[in-house]
């Protein structure tokens, strides 16, 4: 049933993909860049200041960097996907060590799940995407449809 309450999104074929990696992680997401340095190279590429700059520098392929995530990276992703100009997230977070901003964290997974953008957490996950035939092609998602979530709520209140 066609409705206005979700809008569609594409991906297109060349995507944008943010690549971050806490610090114990580091060097499992530039093991994982090399390892899938092909496919990598055919899109554009973004992340947080210290794991964009070591990406860079161990593989040669080249990272945007924002700020560094505890001063505001993963912020300034999550920005970008409420833009539109993220298209997916490999994230190698650390799961066994308390992390100063947790908040930033759990904010970067939460508008990643609310714009419906692949977001890989575990080294598995990220080897599912980054060989899935979807990466090639044009993917059409649905999002919630912000001009009339503004709408409707400014009506109701
Ligand atoms: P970093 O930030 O790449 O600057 O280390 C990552 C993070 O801890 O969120």
């Amino acid at each position: 049933m066609l409705t206005d309450d979700f809008i569609t999104l594409t991906l297109e074929k060349k995507k944008s993909i943010a690549l971050i990696a806490h610090d114990n992680e580091k060097h499992a997401l530039i093991e994982w860049c090399k390892e899938h340095k092909d496919a990598l190279e055919k899109h554009t590429l973004c992340g947080t200041g210290t794991t964009a700059r070591m990406i860079t520098d161990q593989t040669g392929l080249p990272v945007k960097g924002y700020n560094s995530g505890p001063l505001g990276g993963d912020q300034q992703i999550g920005a970008k996907i409420v833009e539109g100009r993220i298209d997916l997230v490999i994230f190698f977070s650390d799961p066994l060590t308390a992390q100063p901003h947790d908040p930033d964290v759990k904010a970067l997974l939460r508008i990643a799940q609310v714009y419906d953008i692949p977001i890989a957490n575990t080294r598995a996950t990220a080897d599912f995407i980054i060989t899935s035939p979807l990466m090639d092609e044009i993917y059409e998602h649905q999002i919630i449809n912000f001009h009339k979530n503004i709408s409707d709520r400014a009506k109701s209140l």
